[in-house]
C-alpha cells in the first residue's frame, strides 16, 4: 500500500482544508479530532508523509512522540483528566480510516464513556473552544 498525498491530513498540512490547531513545530502538527470520542480528543501527526507507523521513517517517530507527550500533558491539564488514552491504528483491519500517520490523545476520567470511533461531527464552535483551552494549557 502506498501513501496517497491527497488524504485529508495531507490536505490539512498543505492548508487546503482547515483544522482546529493546538500545536505545531517543524516536524509535527496537532489539531482537534472533528468526530471526538470524548471532549478534548486531539490528533498529532508528523509532517513527513507515511500511511501509518509501519512505513514511517524512524527519524520521524522521536519528534512525533515528543509532541504527543507535550500535547497529552496539555490535554490532561485543560480537561482536568485523571488519565490519558493514546491510540494509533495501522491499516483498515486495525480500524485506520485516514492514511497519514496519526496518534489519538483522549482525556479519560472515571465515569466518562467513550463515544464511537469516527462517529458524530462535533460543533465547530465547541472544537474551537477546546483547541483554545489546550493552547492555553500549553503556554501556561
Ligand atoms: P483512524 O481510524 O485512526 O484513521 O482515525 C481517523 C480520525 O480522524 C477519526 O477519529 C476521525 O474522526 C478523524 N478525522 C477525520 N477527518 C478529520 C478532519 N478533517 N479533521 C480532524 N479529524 C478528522
Amino acid at each position: 500500500m502506498s501513501y496517497d498525498p491527497d488524504n485529508i491530513f495531507a490536505k490539512i498540512l498543505r492548508g487546503e482544508i482547515p483544522c482546529h490547531k493546538v500545536y505545531e513545530d517543524d516536524a509535527t502538527l496537532a489539531f482537534m479530532d472533528v468526530m471526538p470520542q470524548v471532549d478534548g480528543h486531539t490528533l498529532v501527526i508528523p509532517k513527513a508523509p507515511s500511511r501509518n507507523l509501519l512505513d514511517a521513517d524512524p527519524a520521524a517517530l522521536g519528534p512525533l512522540m515528543v509532541s504527543v507527550q507535550k500535547v497529552a500533558n496539555a490535554v490532561r491539564k485543560a480537561f482536568a483528566a485523571e488519565g490519558i488514552l493514546i491510540k494509533q491504528f495501522n491499516e483498515p483491519a486495525a480500524g485506520q480510516t485516514v492514511f497519514h500517520l496519526h496518534v489519538h490523545i483522549l482525556p479519560r476520567s472515571a465515569g466518562s464513556e467513550l463515544r464511537p470511533h469516527s462517529g458524530k461531527m462535533a460543533d465547530h464552535a465547541l472544537l474551537a473552544r477546546h483547541a483554545e483551552m489546550i493552547r492555553s494549557a500549553l503556554t501556561a
